[in-house]
């Protein structure tokens, strides 16, 4: 059985029309694009790494990593959103490959592919949230960095990335995340050591809805970014 759930892809495909337009449903990724891919680039140059982009939707980021220099590919289980991510290659000039598959699948087709992989967004989604963790591990070269970004749960995330988001500011469609899926740092990093990933660096991101714009932080408690590397080979005598 895929490690997928069809309600929360049905999602993302009835949204995946306004995947582009910075004023829709996505506005929040247009807007904390800049940050994270500089967050990333900080981390690792993309600039002819090979990268995959685990749950890329329209391909937000995707093509941000192009637009670094790296060989991108796309990955994502919603139709509709690759229709959109492919389409927009055309507006964009630029080359990703696109493909429908979930991150287990790709890991069983390309092991130890890619030097650089994102998974943003997304692990709140699945039902199996370390499945894909463990998925990543094998999709990555010996040395390579897994990014991966959620939400954090806890009363102050409740409070801010669901009631506030979805209820008050409406920055997102009501139903957009479920408290329950949420996931700690701590959960995270549990799948990650299971999985053979060192933590190399976690950073929070806020928002001040006052001057509607977001920033990174040290704190953890809401959205966060968390960097894990893949050990690099013992090197052979
Ligand atoms: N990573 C992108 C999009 C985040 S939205 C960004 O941050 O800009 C979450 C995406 O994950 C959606 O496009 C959804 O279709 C995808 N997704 C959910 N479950 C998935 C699965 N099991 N395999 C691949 N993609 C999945």
């Amino acid at each position: 059985m895929e490690n997928l759930d069809p309600q929360e892809i049905r999602k993302f495909e009835e949204l995946a029309s306004r995947w582009w337009d910075p004023n829709s449903e996505f506005r929040p990724l247009h807007e904390i694009n800049p940050l994270r891919m500089g967050y990333i680039a900080r981390m690792v140059n993309p600039a002819g790494k090979k990268v995959v982009d685990v749950g890329c939707g329209g391909g937000i980021l995707t093509e941000a990593m192009r637009r670094h220099g790296a060989e991108v590919t796309g990955i994502d289980m919603a139709d509709a959103a690759l229709a959109v991510a492919r389409l927009h290659l055309q507006e964009s000039g630029l080359d990703i490959d696109y493909r429908k598959c979930t991150a287990e699948q790709l890991a069983d087709e390309a092991p130890e592919e890619f030097d650089l992989l994102t998974c943003l967004e997304m692990l709140e989604h699945v039902p199996d949230p370390g499945s894909v963790v463990e998925a990543c591990r094998r999709l990555l070269k010996p040395g390579g960095l897994a990014v991966f970004s959620t939400i954090n749960r806890n009363p102050k995330s409740w409070l801010f990335a669901i009631v506030g988001a979805e209820y008050i500011l409406r920055l997102l469609p009501r139903g957009t995340h479920e408290y329950a899926k949420l996931i700690k740092p701590s959960e995270l990093a549990g799948w990650c050591r299971a999985a053979g990933l060192e933590l190399e660096a976690q950073i929070g991101m806020g928002y001040n809805p006052i001057t509607k714009r977001y920033f990174l932080q040290r704190n953890l408690d809401v959205n966060y970014i968390a960097c894990y590397r893949k050990p690099a080979a013992p090197e052979a005598h």
